[in-house]
């Protein structure tokens, strides 16, 4: 890439869409593309759903609400960079957590933790400290609509629900953890569902979105897609 863009002012780079379909691994290549930080917003909200599982707020599957709410106080989420993935992990009150959140588990509660105005109300002011400096790529679901509204570029990612099932398959079964392609397509179409029909910052794309759908694109054909994106908008700035 052009020495020109890369040095030119920070900008916000907000990547929004549905689960898995590749928004973290995008976004990690742009930010290391372009030397910014990279922030997975999901990983915040994962946190959270595992202390709520480590702390007595999940009963039967049954998650305690008002508990969760209470116990709001006592979380502290941070990133520390770990140079062997090339990106930030996440810890809860200073415990590395980034092995535990992305299991079947998690997901299966994530959406009902985010839905939480409280929750997010948190999360989300964190996420503007975080990029308030600029120079950031930040990937979740509101972060075009609601964390940075005014962000310079905003791409909304999509894919069909099959494709995406099958990544999220085949990097569970290298990481060991047993599940079915059944339980994985019906946990994606649940997540799809709850995160667009939550009352509280539903995901939507951005009126001033650029959509991305990376169905049968090879991840250098995304770079080159971001390039002229980018290059555009710098220049347009
Ligand atoms: O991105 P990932 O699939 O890890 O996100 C997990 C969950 O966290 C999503 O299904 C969604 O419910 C929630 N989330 C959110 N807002 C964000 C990022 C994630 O509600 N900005």
């Amino acid at each position: 890439m052009n020495s020109s863009i890369r040095q030119n002012r920070k900008i916000v780079i907000a990547v929004d869409g549905f689960s898995s379909c590749g928004k973290s691994t995008f976004a990690k290549l742009v930010a290391a593309r372009l030397g910014y930080i990279f922030i997975d917003t999901g990983a915040m909200y994962r946190a959270v759903t595992l202390y709520a599982i480590e702390h007595g707020c999940v009963t039967n599957g049954i998650l305690d609400e008002d508990k969760l709410i209470a116990a709001l106080d006592d979380i502290t989420i941070s990133f520390r960079f770990n140079p062997d993935r090339g990106a930030s992990d996440i810890y809860v009150n200073d415990e590395w957590v980034e092995g535990k959140i992305r299991t079947i588990t998690v997901s299966n509660l994530v959406s009902r933790v985010s839905a939480i105005g409280e929750v997010r109300t948190r999360l989300v002011a964190l996420q503007q400290e975080m990029g308030r400096e600029k120079g950031v790529v930040m990937d979740g679901r509101d972060i075009g609509t609601v964390v940075f509204p005014n962000a310079e570029l905003k791409i909304y990612m999509t894919a069909d629900p099959e494709v995406r099932a099958e990544r999220r398959y085949l990097e569970l079964q290298a990481k060991g953890e047993e599940v079915s392609r059944e339980d994985i397509v019906a946990n994606i179409l649940e997540r799809d569902h709850l995160d667009q029909t939550r009352a509280i910052s539903p995901l939507r794309k951005a009126d001033d979105a650029v959509v991305l759908d990376n169905g049968g694109m090879t991840l250098e054909e995304e770079m080159e897609w971001f390039d002229t994106l980018f290059a555009q908008r710098v220049k347009s700035l």
